[in-house]
């Protein structure tokens, strides 16, 4: 990898005056320069033996400024460098590979990177010590700056580290580039009214994705999901090859996300495209899953966010319709007893599957009648990211305690669930 200073701004760009140069000699300094100007190597190899003295001057020019120092000539190598081959003869080869292998995707950033025969770096090494020097860089690490220098001159794209759309990998024993491209994201909120769609593609439980008669041959237990509906537009647009679909938790397949919506990232592999109008993009999901998903919030995102997305734990508002015969009375003072307290869940049969089986502490923190009925009546509540609802609600056999079944006395079963809203922006 590149791990040179990070330039804020494209070189060709790059008006700001060069650092002031500085290469102290000393004796010992000339004493190895002369035992290493015997050894015949391309002014690049002969002044990267002095690599890390002194600042902005490229290898060559230390060489060229030993060469003067003591008086002498540089001597030029016949035929290719013994020690680099040539490696730092051919960046116009270099680039060429490097935009063949980019070639059809759009890039702003980049990293670089090479491959060298470990031969030539153990070699490279013993010359430090035989030569007597302390100075020495590596050839990789020079020939990594190098090329990203040539790169930000030669596309005008940013070299680094940092959040890079493509990695280039310079491999000199095969003379070839290996290509790496990072995913493109995008963040928003979206809210789901459909109580047949899960959040994420679900493989069918048979096949495993390979299909079979279980699933009509599509991999998949339902149709469709969240992912792929947002996901679609994006993957056109990118002309991506895959995407992946990180929420915020997840509701039930058969619960409305209603509010705000919920918090997600969506990230698309190997994109050749990466500017795209994100809002047109969000406008063409909300047409086209009208009803059942609404995209709010759309924009460009970082892989920062997947982290964000993926840790934060915020407390979520439920409207839970339940079925079963209890006073207002019995419920209030239910409610009352449960605020706050903690609740002890063991995993639920439904999702034992999937899950380990443990029990877990959550909180119910507020919980409100909103109205009762003969044999039913409507809950809100407020609780800690991961509560069971459901299961709080109707019991899951013993394995939630206490339960609001087992605080009114009475079997209860929820009719539908709704998350109303995720508080990720509160406190
Ligand atoms: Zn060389
Ligand atoms: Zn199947």
């Amino acid at each position: 990898m590149w791990a040179g200073r990070v330039p804020t701004v494209p070189m060709v760009a790059a008006t700001a005056p060069r650092p002031p140069v500085t290469f102290p000699l000393d004796d010992s300094v000339r004493a190895a320069a002369r035992r290493g100007l015997a050894l015949g190597l391309c002014p690049e190899c002969f002044g990267r033996l002095f690599g890390r003295l002194g600042h902005g001057l490229s290898n060559p020019e230390r060489a060229a400024r030993l060469a003067a120092d003591l008086g002498v000539a540089l001597p030029v190598p016949e035929g290719a460098c013994h020690l680099c081959g040539g490696a730092f003869d051919r960046w116009e080869t270099w680039i060429q590979r490097v935009r063949t292998a980019a070639e059809g995707r759009e890039w702003h950033r980049f990293s670089c990177g090479s491959r060298w025969d470990p031969e030539i770096l153990a070699r490279e090494e013993s010359i430090w010590v035989d030569v007597g020097s302390a100075f020495g860089e590596s050839a990789r690490g020079a020939f990594n700056r190098e090329l990203g220098k040539r790169l930000e001159a030669a596309t005008g794209a940013v070299g680094g580290p940092d959040r890079p759309d493509l990695v280039f990998l310079a491999d000199l024993p095969a003379g070839r580039v290996e290509l790496t491209v990072l995913p493109v994201y995008f963040s928003g909120r979206y809210r789901k009214f459909d109580r047949t769609l899960p959040q994420t593609r679900w493989p069918c439980r048979r096949c495993e994705g390979r299909g079979c008669d279980r699933c009509g041959g599509t991999g998949k237990t339902y149709p469709t999901s969240v992912e792929e509906v947002v996901a679609a537009p994006f993957l056109a647009a990118t002309r991506g090859e895959g995407s992946r679909f990180h929420g915020m938790g997840r509701e039930d397949i058969d619960a409305r996300m209603l509010g705000d919506g919920r918090p997600f990232v969506l990230e698309i592999d190997r994109p050749r495209t990466r500017t795209v109008d994100v809002a047109a993009l969000a406008a063409e999901v909300n047409r086209s899953a009208e009803g059942r998903v609404e995209v709010l919030e759309a924009a460009a995102s970082v892989a920062a966010e997947v982290v964000r997305v993926k840790e934060a734990a915020p407390l979520k508002s439920y409207r839970v319709a339940v079925l079963g015969e209890a006073s207002e009375a019995k419920i209030n003072e239910a409610l009352a007893f449960v605020a706050g307290r903690a609740i002890a869940q063991r995993t639920p049969t439904r999702v034992a599957h999937r899950r380990a089986d443990r029990v877990r502490t959550r909180r119910i923190v507020a919980g409100r009648l909103v109205e009762a009925a003969p044999g039913r009546f409507t809950l809100d509540l407020r609780a800690e990211a991961g509560t069971y609802i459901k299961e709080w609600v109707e019991g899951d056999g013993g394995r939630t305690e206490p339960s609001l079944a087992a605080l009114l006395g009475v079997p209860l079963s929820v009719e539908a669930l709704d998350v109303l809203q995720i508080h990720d922006r509160e406190g």
